[in-house]
């Protein structure tokens, strides 16, 4: 199996320092840190609310001249309603895949620093419904059929309010898993959990079980906003392959 990850940001979140977007420094410092990792590929997927600032003459100039793979894509933030949006987006530009994930309920962005308080409101009851949601909204995202890779799948449990019974967590991530299968779609194993208040890859490992289990084609992810992370603990992810 290639050693490639699929999912990283060299655009970060737009930080001055960091533009222009996709400058040709910053893609040469993934892309060496990537060789330094041993990784075969990476592909980057950077948010698509910089996507007018994507500079798409510098991701294919390093796709032709990189040793190693180099993949270009994008990672989505789903909404219901979007899907027309989406795919016009997938459609004019020259992307290989597309990352599909969930960062919002509503207008909450639920796993952005800026608004954790607001977990803080929520009663074991009110947290299994936003669980609910979460879920119900994901598996929209996974059934429009837009998304090559469905990102970081447990990303509800990012700042570790969690709900106990992994039964009834199972029985919410079990139809979407249901979904990726039907959609031929990719399931990441996203490292980036492990740097989050939660301390656990995306998704939880008895997640993980269920979606071997269902045969789930599986790709690694680091997440990276910065060179260093690129592959990380991509060693762990192959020992955990070997006896899952
Ligand atoms: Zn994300
Ligand atoms: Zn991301």
């Amino acid at each position: 199996m290639k050693l490639i990850d699929w999912h990283t940001h060299p655009y970060g979140h737009g930080e001055d320092e960091l533009k222009p977007c996709q400058n040709m420094e910053r893609l040469q410092d993934f892309i060496t840190a990537a060789e330094i990792k041993g990784l075969d590929g990476i592909g980057f997927t950077d948010h698509e609310i910089y996507l007018e600032q994507f500079n798409f003459d510098n991701l294919e100039k390093i796709k032709r001249e990189a040793r190693i793979e180099v993949f270009i894509g994008i990672e989505f933030d789903y909404a219901p309603g979007r899907d027309t949006e989406i795919k016009k987006i997938l459609d004019k530009y020259p992307f290989d895949f597309s990352i599909g994930s969930v960062h919002d309920i509503d207008d909450w962005s639920f796993d952005y620093d800026k608004y954790k308080d607001r977990w803080e409101e929520y009663d074991y009851e009110g947290l299994i419904e936003v669980n609910q949601e979460y879920y119900r909204l994901l598996d929209q995202a996974v059934n429009t059929g837009l998304f090559e890779i469905i990102g970081h799948l447990d990303l509800i449990k990012v700042f570790d309010y969690v709900i106990k019974d992994r039964v009834l967590v199972l029985e919410m991530v079990e139809p979407v898993l249901n979904s990726i299968k039907e959609q031929g779609a990719k399931l990441e194993i996203n490292t980036n959990g492990l740097n989050k208040p939660v301390n656990e890859l995306y998704p939880a490992l008895d997640i993980l079980k269920m979606a071997r289990y269902k045969e789930l084609e599986i790709v690694f992810s680091s997440d990276a906003h910065r060179p260093e992370r690129v592959g990380e603990n991509f060693d762990l992810l192959q020992k955990l392959m070997e006896i899952m």
